[in-house]
């Protein structure tokens, strides 16, 4: 039988992307030691930070796994209201799974009670998902924003999967295929799976609920739906970033399935402190010391 989180683990009133009460007093903070990235989103912009979870025009800082130890003891003296490490970029943790799973091993030893938290793309994280569950990783993100191929193709330019990239339907369906399968299997090991969706006006803006419904059947448990961001120099530059109403639809309609959460701060690749404080500037001189 396959290794299940702790439900003693979980302490979502904790996490603050989790918990509205949360996001008032507990802060998270993003370790950066995730570089490279194995698709290409439409509207990804690799000058900045990944805009899964991040708000772009901004690049960050990135660290190995043990500079990212060394940094996170010092900011938890300095905020020590930090409750959840995650990883988020700026490409995609599994395009970089030594980064990433080194860093989970690290942070789990040195700080045993640390929530630990992912977001992901989704397509490299299979091989990972036990060791993910054995480390405790509470709560994953996987960001999905098509089940449909013809509507993946619209949005990924890419997917890489071993040496070449797969473009069209083609990419688009094995990346919707290693999506679904993540959700199952995290879910099944007691993973708290969110899901992401950006909301990408006359693209996807009437597809979305149908994510929230796919992936609530294999038991999602709650989703963050993302206005798009339009960023220079990419295909979606000139798309009209989605207004009030069609998020309130989209959320609405989606809610329906699965449980919306909207609160999210479109957090940076090295984002820290409370999710409507960032403090990332702040601290930028103390990441910046540890990458020398
Ligand atoms: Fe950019 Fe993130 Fe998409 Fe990769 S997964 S292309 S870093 S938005
Ligand atoms: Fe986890 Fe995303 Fe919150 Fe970061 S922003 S702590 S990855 S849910």
């Amino acid at each position: 039988m396959s290794t299940r989180v702790h439900p003693e683990r979980f302490q979502t009133d904790r996490h603050p992307c989790y918990s509205i009460g949360g996001s008032h007093k507990f802060a998270r903070i993003h370790l950066p030691v995730a570089p490279r990235c194995n698709i290409q989103c439409n509207y990804c912009n690799r000058k900045f930070d990944c805009v899964n979870e991040s708000r772009p025009g901004v690049t960050s800082k990135v660290l190995s796994p043990v500079q990212a130890l060394a940094y996170l003891g010092e900011m938890k003296e300095k905020i020590p209201t930090i409750e959840v490490m995650g990883i988020a970029g700026p490409g995609d943790p599994f395009a970089n799974p030594y980064e990433t799973m080194e860093t989970l091993r690290l942070v789990r030893r040195r700080f045993p009670e640390m929530m630990l938290c992912l977001a992901s793309n989704g397509l490299h994280i299979g091989p990972y998902i036990d060791e993910i569950a054995e480390l405790d990783v509470t709560h994953v993100t996987i960001t999905i924003n098509a089940v449909d191929p013809k509507i993946g193709a619209l949005v990924y330019r890419w997917v890489r999967d071993g040496d070449h990239p797969l473009k069209g339907e083609e990419g688009a369906q094995l990346m919707i295929d290693r999506q679904l399968e993540a959700v199952a299997k995290l879910a099944e090991r007691g993973v708290a799976v969110k899901v992401n969706s950006i909301v990408i006006p006359g693209v996807n803006d009437h597809h979305i609920p149908r994510v929230a419904k796919v992936t609530k059947d294999l038991g999602a448990a709650l989703m963050n739906c993302i206005p798009l961001c339009p960023v220079e120099d990419t295909p979606f530059e000139n798309l009209t970033e989605p207004d009030g109403i069609m998020m309130a639809r989209v959320r609405l309609q989606s809610g329906e399935n699965l449980s919306q959460m909207s609160h999210c701060a479109r957090c940076r690749a090295d984002a820290v402190g409370l999710l409507n404080e960032d403090r990332s500037l702040e601290f930028a001189e103390t990441l910046q010391s540890y990458t020398e």
